[in-house]
């Protein structure tokens, strides 16, 4: 029998590939090899697991042996990959070796580490996977203060389920406005007026620079030395494609590993997909870029070599305090904000020189606007 197509890692990415070339072949060997449980879950809803009343356990959509089951493939879990060998077509793992004939990495990315002085530092939690969230959750039982680093996406997220299950939050971010990369000015203003109308308080233009225990809670300063507590500090900051193995094995990475349309890495035998990959230029870590980029390799793995397309990819941003959906305008595009405010929300849309759209912000009821508007944004790719 062949080898097998081996996909290490097993997130939305991981999973996805396998999903798709289950469909479009039911022989091929599949074989997921993971460093975690194996189980599948969908990582968006850590952020608003508080609303709907979720623990980790329950957020389980299904345990390894039933998403194995499922889609008719081999889930080696629990066995990290410590090397590439690309020369052998293998793996080398804490378990031992994994031959591979066509392998594809779906490893993810690491979570951004802000560079934090003070006995606390090293107790600042991060949520990039079900058992970081599982952590995360028993460390607040009992807790009631909690301070977030990082007022993108990822943070305001966390900050809306928590201040809406009762807890007091503070939210930190070096830039004068929430989610600095996705929103134009006064759609930024609008969002931080709900968010806060919601509980949450903002602190922009700073950033934590210390960290210290002091008994059962920290004391923090930021960076013109102000004092602030908190029971537990979340760091939000951002992530970095998970490129070492890659890098190590003499892949080409630049950002992320670098891959071509049909997410090939430097290496012919070897794709990258997911929250590790850099796809012409692009490092996209949501779920709908990973959707397609699945779908795309599936049929290349199934022998029709297919580019994967970036059609607009609207996110939604799960703050019910205030309800917001971006579209950002393809990289490199030259253009200007136009922002509309009224009363219950702002639409934003980003235009080039002759008005055209190119990407858009709406926040609160002007959200209504989104399945209008995303069919005339341009692709990326
Ligand atoms: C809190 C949160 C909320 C989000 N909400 C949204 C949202 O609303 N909408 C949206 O579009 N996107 C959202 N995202 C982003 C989206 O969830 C991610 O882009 C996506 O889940 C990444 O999937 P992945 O499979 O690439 O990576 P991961 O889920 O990180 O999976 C990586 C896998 O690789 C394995 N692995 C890594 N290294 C090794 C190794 N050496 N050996 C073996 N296994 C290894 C890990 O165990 C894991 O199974 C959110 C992200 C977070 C953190």
């Amino acid at each position: 029998m062949s080898a097998p197509v081996v996909i290490l890692g097993a997130g939305l990415a991981g999973f996805g590939v396998a999903r798709e070339l289950r469909k479009l072949d039911k022989q091929v060997a599949i074989r997921v090899v993971t460093a975690d449980a194996g189980a599948f879950y969908s990582k968006p809803n850590l952020s608003n697991a508080l609303a709907w009343q979720k623990t980790p356990a329950q957020l389980v959509a299904a345990p390894r042996a039933a998403i194995a089951a499922q889609l008719g493939v081999d889930i080696v879990d629990h066995v990290r990959a410590v090397e590439l060998l690309p020369a052998e077509h293998a793996l080398r793992t804490g378990d031992g070796r994994i031959d591979y004939g066509r392998l594809v990495l779906a490893i993810g990315a690491q979570p951004i580490r802000l560079p934090i002085e003070g006995s606390g530092a090293a107790d600042i939690l991060s949520v990039n996977h079900l058992d970081d969230y599982a952590v995360f959750r028993r460390q607040l039982a009992g807790k009631r203060r909690i301070a977030i680093l990082g007022a993108g996406l990822i943070g305001c997220e966390f900050a809306n389920d928590l201040a809406g299950a009762g807890f007091a939050v503070e939210v930190f971010d070096l830039a004068p406005q929430p989610l600095s990369r996705l929103l134009p000015a006064a759609a930024a203003a609008f969002f931080a007026r709900g968010l806060a109308a919601a509980g949450v308080r903002f602190h922009f233009a700073t950033s934590v620079g210390r960290v210290d225990r002091h008994g059962d809670a920290y004391v923090l300063r930021d960076l013109e030395g102000r004092r602030f507590e908190a029971d537990l500090v979340l760091s939000a900051v951002g992530l970095r494609p998970e490129t070492a193995l890659a890098k190590a094995a003499g892949l080409t990475i630049n950002r992320g590993i670098v891959v071509d349309r049909q997410l090939a890495t430097s290496d012919a035998a070897i794709h990258a997909v997911g929250d590790c990959a850099e796809v012409q230029g692009l490092v996209l870590p949501f779920v709908l870029p990973i959707m397609q980029q699945a779908r795309a390799l599936a049929k290349t793995l199934a022998g029709m070599a297919t580019p994967v397309d970036y059609p607009a990819m609207p996110v939604v941003v799960k703050t019910p305090a205030c309800p917001t959906v971006v579209c950002p305008p393809p990289a490199g595009l030259d253009g200007a904000w136009r922002e509309e405010a009224s009363a219950d929300g702002v639409r934003a849309l980003f235009v080039d020189a002759a008005g055209k759209p190119l990407g858009f912000a709406l926040v609160g009821a002007a959200t209504s606007a989104k399945q209008a508007l995303a069919p005339q944004m341009p692709a990326w790719l």
